[in-house]
């Protein structure tokens, strides 16, 4: 179930973010837009989508207040999120800077997301050594992913 939107709850838990040593990463490549991960996440908001439109499916981690909890990594039935070190992500505000390339919509439509996060669209493709090994083991179901097929 969604966590509930609470704010005094999501202001608890997000001083917890500034610690986490690991963050969620979605993988758009491999990312469906079923939304499971945002039903399991206990952090209001942290995990949003693009909009209903089929053509836009998929989501991203906000990680300012993502507490690498796992929980969306454990439940993502295509399985394309990967925990990936805090560090390795320092400078990205969420996880459409840390994609490893950019063929999904959301970077020739950036209007989709909200406009103080469009960072995204100045930064390469992330391919930092400390987290593309962790898509390696990534479901060979899925295509178009980082990994070995
Ligand atoms: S659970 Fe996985 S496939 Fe479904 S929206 Fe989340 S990241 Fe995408
Ligand atoms: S690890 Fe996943 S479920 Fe946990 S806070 Fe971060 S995005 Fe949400």
């Amino acid at each position: 179930m969604p966590a509930p939107q609470n704010d005094a709850r999501r202001a608890a838990l997000v001083k917890g973010a500034s610690r986490a040593k690991i963050k969620a990463l979605v993988n758009l490549g491999g990312c469906t837009g079923c939304e499971v991960c945002i039903a399991v996440c206990p952090v209001p908001n942290c995990i949003e989508n693009f909009g209903d439109d089929p053509s836009n499916w998929g989501v991203y981690v906000n990680y300012d207040i993502c507490i690498g909890c796992m929980l969306c990594a454990k439940d993502c039935p295509w399985d394309t999120i990967r925990m990936v070190p805090t560090a390795s992500v320092a400078s990205h505000q969420t996880s459409l800077d840390s994609q490893p390339n950019h063929e999904h919509v959301v970077f020739s439509q950036p209007e989709l997301v909200p406009e103080d996060i469009r960072g995204f669209m100045a930064k390469p493709p992330f391919q930092d050594p400390a987290a593309a090994p962790l898509f390696q083991k990534q479901n060979p179901q899925v295509p178009n992913i980082m990994g070995p097929k």
